[in-house]
């Protein structure tokens, strides 16, 4: 597995105001989608392309154009949703499938309530968007899922990771297994606390985003 921590100025100074306690919900909506999109552009870096000629106004142009089918995108319900917005800005042509999954806060087990995924992902790319790596519990079981599916690669698009989740990823899709597995984030913190939360992070991403329910 691939781990690739976006190391900019712009990436750290959203990430930070993300972090910060006194941001509220619309900026914070505003600035995950902002930073989504800046994730997106590095965890695309290895998209599929195919060769093709263009004419310009004064002659022919060699370049690529996205590789068919087109990648999926799947945001986990409920706090991917708010990052769904910043990946389709980079990938307008990607197909988009949900998967729903609630952690026990005793436990911190992750069990599966909604699967809107295609049956066949044959050779094609996913793009795996949850804020918060921080078990692995549910990216492990989502990637799973995928990979089950046939497809060739899953990238994980994070704002935070923590250091236990990305080694608890790295020993279940460890080696030669069949796909391409890689985790994108903005920053990868000490660790996780005694509940399960990404210390320091930034709190639970799906409340900050949405509200307590
Ligand atoms: N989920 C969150 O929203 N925040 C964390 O820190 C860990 C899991």
């Amino acid at each position: 597995m691939e781990t690739l921590v976006i190391d900019h100025p712009l990436v750290t100074h959203k990430l930070t105001a993300l972090r910060d306690i006194s941001t509220e919900t619309a900026t914070f909506r505003r600035l995950t989608d902002e930073l989504v999109t800046l994730l997106a552009y590095e965890a695309t870096r290895e998209i599929r392309v195919q060769p093709v000629t263009v004419v310009t106004p004064l002659g022919e142009s060699a370049g690529v154009r996205l590789d068919s089918p087109p990648p999926l995108i799947v945001p986990v319900l409920r706090a991917g949703i708010g990052m769904l917005d910043g990946m389709i800005r980079l990938l307008p042509m990607a197909d988009v499938g949900f998967v729903g999954l609630v952690r026990d806060e005793e436990s911190l087990v992750a069990s599966t309530y909604a699967d809107r995924l295609p049956a066949d992902l044959t050779g094609r790319e996913a793009f795996v968007l949850d804020p918060m790596l921080a078990t692995g519990g549910t990216l492990e079981t989502v990637i799973a899922m995928l990979a089950e599916r046939g497809v060739t690669s899953v990238t994980a698009v994070a704002l935070l990771a923590a250091p236990e989740g990305l080694q608890r990823l790295a020993e279940a899709f460890r080696g030669d297994h069949p796909a391409t597995i890689r985790v994108v984030a903005a920053a990868v913190d000490q660790r996780l606390d005694e509940r399960g939360y990404i210390f320091p992070g930034l709190g639970d991403a799906g409340d900050r985003l949405f509200g307590k329910v």
